[in-house]
């Protein structure tokens, strides 16, 4: 079969498996050639949830890849069918554990829903056969939907402002047309329900399985992500509904270390281009914008790059780099001050006309083909391609 992209608005529907491969195997090459450990010590066993895709990929190559961690991941993804191409993080996870198990590295993965108990026991009998113990767990879940085991109901999660409307510009990335858009205040329901969904409830639970399992080795550590933005991206994130669950992140880190022997963190990165950010109201210009800035200074990251400066800066650095709420930050070249007032200064420039001109809106639409696999370079997009990736996932 020949593949090319199928883009609808912020998804694409189908995935090229080789592309995908080839973009795993990007990443690794990068870790392999620049990650620099530091004394002390490092990642052995590794469970990471949210494995296949975006920032979960790369905490599992910078794992795997930087200290020869064992790896073990956790992902919700979709195999292929005859008639239909597997998700592109079942084809990212499958190059993974092919390019691991030739290099000698332990990688086992779970193919099922995290927020389920039995998802969460699978993977407990697992790192008790063949790990043990892990001393790291990486939270990485971006989902649009929940059901509490414990209740069977499912909530949703949405992004919407608090209290009052939100209009702002926005760019359609279909069309490339910028126009406005406004977004409708959250109800109380819906604020509840995104906390319950992108909170820190279920990686609570995935804590405290392990430790009743007995299979978290002694101050274990463990990282959720966030992000926290500016002026910009505060109104429809920070001050958001999606903020508000990000803020319960912060207490479950502070409940899981009053209650249990874990060093956990919530780790604040930066924003790029992944199917969660991509389907954010405003946040494709905003990275359009930030991106043409980051690249003109070289600062420029993407999610590997973000890993590997958290893992040798933070999580396993002596001296790890922490705000006032103990929160480990890699976000920080974004947010200068300097950066920022330059983007909020051409933000109100940015039309449909000066798109290009004003914005990398074709850099930003090239690493959202890349999650798919489309894109990659020393990819043959006009060959023949095998669709029908078998993978050996629980
Ligand atoms: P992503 O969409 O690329 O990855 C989500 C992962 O979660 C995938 O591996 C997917 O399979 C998995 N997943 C979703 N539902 C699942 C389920 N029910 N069971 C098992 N696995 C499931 O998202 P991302 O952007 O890498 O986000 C990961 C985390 O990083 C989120 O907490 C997000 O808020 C945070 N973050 C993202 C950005 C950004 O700009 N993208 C910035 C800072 C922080």
């Amino acid at each position: 079969m020949i593949l090319k992209p199928r883009v609808r608005g912020f998804i694409c529907t189908n995935a090229h498996p080789v592309g995908c491969a080839a973009n795993v195997r990007q990443q690794i090459d990068y870790i392999k050639s620049s990650l620099t450990r530091q004394a002390g010590p490092t990642p052995r066993n590794v469970l990471i949830i949210g494995a296949s895709t975006g920032y979960g990929l790369a905490s599992r190559i910078t794992a795997a890849y930087g200290y020869g961690a064992k790896t073990l991941g956790v992902f919700f993804e979709k195999p292929p069918t005859e008639r239909k191409t597997a998700s592109a993080g079942y084809y990212n996870a499958a190059a993974f554990e092919t390019f691991a198990h030739a290099d000698g590295l332990y990688a086992r993965s779970v193919n099922g829903d995290a927020f389920s108990d039995a998802c969460k026991q699978t993977v407990v009998d697992l790192i008790a056969k063949d790990l043990g113990q892990v001393d790291l767990v990486v939270y990485s879940l971006a989902s649009p939907r929940r059901t509490d085991p414990e209740s069977g109901e499912t909530f949703n999660s949405t992004l919407k402002p608090i209290g009052k409307s939100y209009t702002a510009k926005n760019l359609n990335t279909d069309t490339e047309v910028v126009g406005e858009v406004t977004v409708e205040p959250a109800s109380e329901r819906e604020i509840a329900d995104t906390i319950k969904v992108m909170g820190g409830e279920d990686w609570a639970r995935w804590i405290h399985a392990l430790n009743n399992a007995g299979v978290l080795a002694e101050g274990c550590k463990t990282v959720a992500y966030t992000y926290l933005g500016d002026k910009l991206t505060k109104p429809i994130y920070g001050d958001a509904t999606i903020g508000k669950a990000k803020e319960h992140l912060d207490e479950t880190a502070v409940a899981l270390n009053t209650d249990l022997d874990v060093d956990a963190r919530v780790s604040v990165l930066k924003a790029v281009v992944t199917q969660a950010s991509s389907a954010i109201p405003v946040m494709p210009l905003y990275l359009s914008i930030l991106f043409k800035q980051m690249k003109a200074e070289g600062t420029h990251e993407g999610c590997i790059e973000q890993l590997r400066r958290l893992y040798e800066e933070c999580i396993y650095a002596q001296q790890p780099r922490l705000d006032e709420d103990n929160r480990y930050r890699v976000d920080e070249l974004e947010l200068r001050p300097g950066l920022q007032a330059k983007i909020e200064t051409i933000w109100p420039q940015v039309n449909t006309e000066n798109l290009h001109e004003l914005t990398d809106f074709a850099g930003y639409q090239e690493e959202f083909l890349r999650l798919f696999g489309f894109a990659v370079e020393g990819v043959d997009y006009d060959a023949d391609v095998d669709t029908l990736v078998e993978a050996e996932f629980y």
